[in-house]
């Protein structure tokens, strides 16, 4: 047994993760989260009977989690009750032009014969081919660490490298399948959880489609931050220690060896290794001496980040007509708001937006009669995110939603927050207040992101969605897996 302490920083899906591994393995692990709740980005809050996730919503991959509780001889049903979606969410393309995906294959194959005629055939190649890049990816590819190109030298591999279109962009790889302006747009949304346009995402990551289309979107009862709860449980029954509250503002090092971690209160945790989950950009800028710093600010800067995002969590008094439990608002072009992010930062001049209306599949969300929303508008990083602005966009979305939906939601409104880049930075110290980490483009993939390991400090690793596999709650869930088996390879 390693008679070692590990101290990992920050108590999101990934230092969870990190930290269960290891106290598995037998490390007597600390885990230091600043805020005084677990979760991180997937945090939730109550108010006023409303029950608020105040970040993922979406429950895709069910096999990543059953992988990560079936580690530990557990199962997500010990912790947590999960039910598939049925519509899985629907599009709304303009005014009465809502589609509702069909969770059943063959119901949605019929939906886009309907919408391309004799586009089946093209559907079912697509979908093959995604299915072997989600094997090849999920089960394998996102599991390695990406610390040398070797390892991915191996024929087999680059014969599958090859295969999975990693040199094509998703947009091109759409295009070869379906002609239909609308699927188009159905296929490319995945890739959004992914950070960036597709014509920059590489076409490997059609996986997404083989997971939004064929094995799902799913609901755990109580909301996504059961999830959280299954894991810290998990992490206490493996004898992870986690101090909530516990602010970290220094990483202690003598001759490149992490000694200690200091929180900004004085306390001291000693330390053999030290696993960061906190956002990368953090622990480099703020807890380490420049001296041991892996990137500098000029590195981080030409970091293409993943979109940032201003939310409105709201309590309204009565049941809404005219929407599913997910709603995605492609009623605008997506040209113009892509650009406002990706090339030419800026408030979008109209943006799409994304609905959640849990309460329609969760009574426990809010109150009785009562739904629950959250609205999600994708923003560039490092916008000046004031009261006024946020105001403006509110009103913005709210006049599209009563009108595409028919009916008055704002004098119904009883609990109103809005969430944005400046509490992203506040509460996650989220470089420039980013929500989703990196992006996935193909030059910040595998090798090319920012290592898990320090290459100046001996024991120091890092996990979560600014390093390897990426962002998204699967993917960092993984990372804390992999990073785990690095620190024990190296460690043992
Ligand atoms: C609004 C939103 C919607 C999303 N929707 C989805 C979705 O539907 N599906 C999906 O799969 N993914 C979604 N994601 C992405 C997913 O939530 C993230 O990729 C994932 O939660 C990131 O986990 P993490 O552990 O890397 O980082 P975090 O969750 O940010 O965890 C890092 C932790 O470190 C802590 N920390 C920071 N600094 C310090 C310090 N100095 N001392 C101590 N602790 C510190 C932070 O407080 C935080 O708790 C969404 C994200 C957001 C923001």
């Amino acid at each position: 047994m390693p008679d070692k302490k590990v101290v990992v920083i920050g108590a999101g899906f990934a230092g969870l993760s990190a930290a269960t591994h290891l106290a598995h393995i037998g490390y007597q692990v600390t885990l230091l989260e600043k805020n005084t709740t677990p979760g991180g980005r997937a945090r939730k809050f109550e108010a006023e009977g409303f029950v608020f996730d105040m970040g993922p919503s979406w429950y895709w991959m069910p096999d990543v989690f059953e992988t990560y509780f079936g580690h530990f001889g557990k199962k997500p049903s010990d912790y947590y009750d999960l039910i598939r979606l049925d519509p899985s969410y629907t599009v709304v393309f303009g005014e009465n032009q809502f589609v509702e995906i069909p969770a059943n294959l063959s119901k949605f194959r019929d939906l886009m014969e309907s919408m391309e005629p004799g586009v089946g055939p093209n559907l079912d190649e697509f979908l093959k081919q995604a299915a072997y890049k989600y094997k090849v990816g999920i089960q394998d590819l996102v599991y390695r660490p990406s610390r040398s190109i070797f390892e991915f030298t191996n024929p087999r591999l680059l014969a599958d490298v090859v295969r999975m279109d990693v040199f094509q962009s998703m947009s091109k790889h759409v295009r070869k399948f379906f002609k239909d302006e609308n699927i188009i747009r159905l296929m490319e949304f995945p890739v959004i959880f992914l950070g960036e346009m597709a014509n920059n995402i590489p076409a490997l990551y059609s996986l997404m489609n083989y997971a939004d289309i064929v094995l799902g979107t799913w609901y755990p009862m109580g909301g996504m931050h059961e999830i959280v709860k299954g894991m810290v449980q998990l992490a206490e029954e493996k004898g992870v220690k986690v101090h909530l509250g516990a602010d970290v503002s220094q990483i202690n090092i003598k001759n490149g060896i992490a000694k200690s971690v200091i929180l900004a209160n004085g306390e001291i945790f000693d330390a053999d290794i030290v696993v960061a989950g906190a956002d990368y950009h953090h622990v480099d800028d703020q807890l380490l001496a420049p001296e041991y710093r892996n990137y500098d600010e000029k590195y981080w800067d030409r970091r293409v980040m993943a979109p940032s995002s201003l939310l409105f969590y709201l309590g309204v008094d009565k049941k809404l007509d005219n929407l599913t439990h997910h709603c995605l608002f492609f009623d605008e072009q997506m040209g113009p708001h892509a650009d406002a992010i990706y090339k030419n930062p800026r408030w979008p001049e109209k943006p799409l937006f994304y609905l959640s209306a849990a309460s329609i599949t969760d009574p426990s969300v809010a109150p009785q009669g009562y739904e629950n929303l959250v609205i999600l508008i994708p923003l560039a990083p490092d916008l000046e995110d004031g009261e006024a602005i946020r105001e403006k966009y509110f009103n913005m979305v709210m006049d599209r939603l009563e009108k595409l939906t028919k009916q008055e939601i704002r004098s119904h409104i009883i609990f109103k927050r809005s969430y944005a880049h400046s509490d992203f930075k506040e509460d996650y110290n989220a470089f420039k207040g980013n929500a989703y980490g990196l992006a996935n483009t193909l030059f910040q993939t595998a090798i090319l992101k920012p290592s898990l390991k320090s290459k100046k400090v001996k024991n120091l690793y890092y996990t979560g969605q600014l390093t390897v596999p990426g962002p998204g709650v699967p993917p960092t869930l993984i990372s804390g897996h992999v990073v785990a088996r690095e620190v024990h390879k190296e460690n043992n």
